[in-house]
């Protein structure tokens, strides 16, 4: 356990201090804006879906707390190349684990995602780190802005 922390915080200054595909992505065509107004967190999803449904680019752009800016980035790296049904599904199991239903020891999508587990013992934050998620699901959906409220 207190390597899986100081894995979490390690991995959360990293993306925090350089997040991956930080800026507005040119010739998107799935885009969405969340908003999470308890913690000030706002950013914008951007995402290039090719005809096969496959997610070739990705960017967010925005501004917020640490977890937020983090668990952005790493979802970009995480989605990157995979179909629009795969992100869906990771979307899913990304809040499921927030929210105490899914085992991050089991089987699942998730990959380096899982340091975020520790999050979902402080309820506070579980919508900073989920943010991100809510908005890549609404760009994926066609719809062009969420919000945690
Ligand atoms: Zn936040």
């Amino acid at each position: 356990m207190t390597n899986m922390r100081a894995l979490y915080q390690e991995v959360i200054l990293d993306h925090n201090k350089n997040p991956r595909n930080f800026g507005t992505l040119e010739g998107a065509n799935r885009r969405a804006e969340g908003d999470n107004p308890l913690c000030g967190d706002n950013y914008r999803i951007f995402a290039l879906v090719d005809d096969e449904g496959i997610i070739q680019e990705v960017g967010f752009e925005g501004t917020g707390c640490a977890i937020s800016k983090a668990a952005a980035s790493m979802m970009t790296v995480r989605i990157k190349g995979k179909s629009v049904d795969e992100a869906k599904e990771m979307v899913a199991e990304f809040r499921a684990m927030l929210t105490g239903h899914l085992d991050p020891d089991d089987d699942h999508n998730l990959g380096h995602l899982k340091v975020f587990h520790g999050v979902s013992q402080l309820p506070q934050r579980v919508k900073c780190a989920v943010l991100p998620f809510h908005a890549l699901e609404a760009a994926l959906k066609g719809e062009e802005r969420t919000s945690t409220e």
